[in-house]
């Protein structure tokens, strides 16, 4: 498949791989963290660390949408699920994500909710036309790539004059949490790993662009090299930040030049900056409250803002306490490390949100890390 199997070549994979290997300085240790879940299961589905040398250390960052979301925000879904008279509708993932109680989006359904799976906002804007006697609440999550097309939903529904469609906001920025990572003393106080540089987002950098990253990394003195979700994208992207570490360098650079350029969508950046507005605060999974990291429904559409028509309130819940999401998340430990891990937690019966989507770390982990340690990258097809 043209710009897929190209990026999948294994001999291409092990010459880069060898160049890591040859010009990582075996006196450090360098400590690259991959802000993408998207990322994370690239680098296990094709056994990426097990071609590195030892010294090259891939922490996983927090950006998979499913997983940062707290459970207080999934207890607030359910919450909205369970009026009268209304349908829920958010994306599959989601549905799976455990709250408190053991009960979940999916289990809410089975006791009678009506919970729907949909794959895009537009299929909730459909069901608010065919129902306009009920309220359909769409539950939004996600990072700048899923953020568009709410707000195109939101423009939509105020232009059909559907006044029963209200969108339950919780997208969260990229750069701010970055930012968090490399400054806040809460999440020092929690208990961090140094990080030499970051490999940034894919599909969120072809909205934003690049310009985004280079404030923090001048200002952090950490270099970000934006790469794609393929094996070679993510191996090229080591081989970059190790060439930017060794010569001293913090800059942004791109790998996904395929996708990605300085300045992004204007299109979509306007959109989303007519509907949505910063939060002052919102609550993370593992990283706990980040300012000015996720967005919410400007008075202008407030017709259309589950929260202000609902009241919804919310109230921070601690996670499963078995579960380590929160310090995976942050990249202070390993699926491995997690005593549940495989055996009580596992995709089919996730206690924690990280086992729930592919992008999550464990759930990566289980599908392609647990007994494979040997390179497994896919040769290209003729
Ligand atoms: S294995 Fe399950 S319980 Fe443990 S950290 Fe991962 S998601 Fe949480």
């Amino acid at each position: 498949m043209k710009y897929v199997d190209e990026f999948r070549d294994g001999d291409v994979a092990r010459v880069i791989a060898a160049n890591v290997a040859r010009e990582a300085d075996a006196r450090r240790t360098y400590r690259l963290m991959e802000f993408c879940g998207g990322h994370t299961h690239a680098i296990s589905r094709y056994g990426l660390k097990a071609m590195l040398p030892p010294n090259v250390v891939m922490v996983h960052g927090p950006g998979c949408p499913v997983c940062v979301l707290p459970v207080g925000r999934i207890e607030n879904a359910i919450e909205l699920a369970r009026r009268p008279g209304t349908i829920l509708c958010t994306y599959a993932d989601t549905m799976r994500v455990p709250a408190s109680g053991g009960l979940s989006l999916m289990k809410a359904k089975a006791r009678g909710a009506d919970v729907r799976m949909v794959y895009s906002c537009a299929d909730a804007i459909r069901l608010a036309g065919e129902h306009r006697g009920r309220e359909v609440v769409f539950f939004a999550i996600g990072f700048e790539t899923t953020t568009p097309p709410t707000a195109l939903a939101i423009r939509q529904a105020q232009a059909l004059g559907l006044r029963n469609f209200t969108v339950f906001c919780n997208h969260v920025l990229t750069p701010a949490a970055i930012t968090h990572i490399l400054e806040s003393p809460e999440v020092r106080e929690f208990g961090t790993v140094p990080i030499d540089g970051f490999i940034g987002p894919a599909h969120v950098s072809t909205v934003i662009g690049s310009r985004p990253y280079e404030y923090f990394a001048q200002e952090y003195r950490r270099p970000v090299v934006i790469a794609g979700f393929e094996p070679l994208d993510v191996m090229q992207a080591i081989l970059m930040l190790v060439r930017q570490l060794n010569e001293g360098r913090a800059e942004v650079e791109n790998e996904f030049t395929r996708a990605v350029t300085r300045d992004g969508n204007p299109k979509a950046k306007a959109l989303v900056a007519d509907v949505f507005e910063p939060r002052p605060t919102f609550e993370w999974r593992g990283l706990g409250e980040v300012p000015y990291s996720a967005l919410r429904i400007r008075p202008a559409y407030e017709a259309f803002d589950a929260e202000a028509r609902f009241g919804v309130v919310y109230r921070p819940v601690p996670d499963h306490k078995a579960c380590e999401c929160g310090a995976i998340l942050r990249g202070v430990k390993k699926p491995a490390d997690c005593k549940v891990f495989g055996t009580v937690c596992t995709p089919d019966n996730p206690i924690g949100a990280c086992m729930v989507s592919s992008e999550g770390a464990c759930a990566a982990h289980y599908a392609y890390g647990r007994f494979t340690p040997a390179p497994v990258v896919r040769e290209a097809t003729p």
